[in-house]
């Protein structure tokens, strides 16, 4: 059966950007390549009737994988509850990676379309879904005419059990909200929609939708192959990491490893640290580098970002680059988000440290109608925590 491409045998430590130093792994656009790795062995069991649906949605939970784009809510109370609905179902790979700082669903989708392609047909057969689109964000030119190409080649090999079709995105942070992205989809204005209803329930059209992260799926294929224990008893994650290390790049590390592992992996060196930016401009800055990054821990791990500041780094400057981010890329459909981002940016410029200020921010912000809003002060609330411990 040949081997399956674990990520960090092939991909990792990559650094972006430094290809003069660590030259990027050989990407796998060649089904037949794919194929000599260890790759389609279960789909091909799928669409042989040798492997059950219902075994994809077993071996998804009992491998307790986490979402991947940031919330980190479980695959398999997802997919169940879209494999429970009325048909049609559909299947929406959220390609959209927007989050400042993260890279890994970009590099999976340049370097990996099969593995990604793979583990969404394998969600896609368990599920019931009887189409599936990839939300691709506009700027991944280079992804999108990949996995148009590699969808070809499943196709010509008689491997596309479910009609699968690339959509490009409206290019805005906020149409990587699901709901947003979903309302794109359906050609309106990329506005979040209140939830509950969940997609799963009321998706793309109203339908059942699974609506999944590029890392989330890529995983599926690795699980089947190593078996749900194995894979769990090393849960590992992609980490985006940047800024002041000496080898910035994408690592694959198991989920607990300490902060200060994962920079010295990147040949960081915690003590000339600043602070770190945890999980992106929806984050957190911390100097708590024995934190185990985990989900549901003290600090959010979002989608993977970690970006390491310097001692000589005005943090100031960076959370006013994070709060024009926010005020920019509000979508204006509520109340609360346009307003606390304005005011945002302009208590960030007047360095304003009013502890009271900043949580009479956060609560307005909290009221907003989606995670835009709501996580918009936490990088400004951590900063008075970072400095206060200094
Ligand atoms: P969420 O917690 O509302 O939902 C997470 C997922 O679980 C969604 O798919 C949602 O539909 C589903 N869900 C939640 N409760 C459910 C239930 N009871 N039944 C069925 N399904 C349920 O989070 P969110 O607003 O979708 O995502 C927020 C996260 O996105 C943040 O943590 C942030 O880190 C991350 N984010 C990522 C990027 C990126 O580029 N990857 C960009 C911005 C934000
Ligand atoms: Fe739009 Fe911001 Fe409200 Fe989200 S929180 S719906 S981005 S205005």
């Amino acid at each position: 059966e040949g081997r399956l491409i674990p990520f960090k045998e092939f991909r990792l430590p990559f650094a972006l950007g430094h290809g003069d130093r660590l030259l990027p792994p050989e990407p796998i656009l060649e089904l037949d390549r794919y194929e000599a790795l260890g790759g389609l062995v279960f789909l091909r069991r799928v669409l042989k009737n040798l492997l059950a649906p219902e075994a994809i949605l077993e071996a998804v939970e009992e491998a307790g994988l986490l979402g991947r784009g940031g919330a980190a809510f479980p695959a398999h109370i997802k997919m169940r509850a879209v494999a429970r609905g009325e048909p049609p179902r559909y299947l929406v790979v959220n390609a959209d990676e927007s989050e400042p700082g993260n890279f890994k669903d970009r590099y999976l989708l340049e370097h990996h379309p099969f593995l990604v392609l793979e583990g969404m047909l394998l969600a896609a057969l368990a599920v019931g879904a009887s189409q599936v689109f990839l939300y691709v964000r506009d700027e991944f030119e280079a992804a999108i005419l990949g996995l148009e190409k590699a969808i070809h080649q499943l196709e010509e090999a008689g491997l596309l059990p479910v009609p699968t079709q690339v959509f490009t995105s409206g290019g805005l942070y906020i149409c990587g909200e699901e709901t947003a992205l979903l309302e794109s989809m359906e050609g309106k204005r990329a506005e979040p929609r209140l939830k509950p209803p969940f997609p799963v329930e009321k998706g793309l059209w109203g339908r059942p939708t699974l609506v999944q992260n590029v890392e989330t799926l890529a995983n599926l294929p690795l699980i089947l192959r190593e078996g749900p224990g194995t894979w769990r008893a090393k849960e590992p994650k992609l980490f985006s990491i940047t800024g002041d290390v000496a080898k910035p790049g994408l690592y694959e590390l198991p989920l607990g490893t300490s902060l200060e592992d994962a920079l010295r992996k990147a040949e960081g060196v915690p003590e000339g640290l600043k602070a770190v930016l945890l999980s992106g401009a929806a984050g957190v800055f911390t100097r708590d580098f024995a934190f185990p990054l985990r989900y549901k821990g003290r600090l959010p791990l979002g989608a993977g970002a970690i970006v390491a500041f310097g001692k000589e780094v005005d943090l100031w400057e960076v959370l006013l680059g994070l709060a024009e981010f926010f005020r920019e890329e509000s979508c204006g459909k509520c109340f609360p988000c346009p307003l606390g981002t304005a005011v945002q940016v302009e208590m960030v410029r007047r360095r304003e440290r009013n502890r009271d200020l900043v949580h009479h921010l956060g609560q307005t912000l909290k009221g907003s109608l989606c995670g835009l809003g709501q996580s918009a002060y936490w990088a400004y609330q951590s900063l008075l925590e970072v400095e206060g411990a200094a």
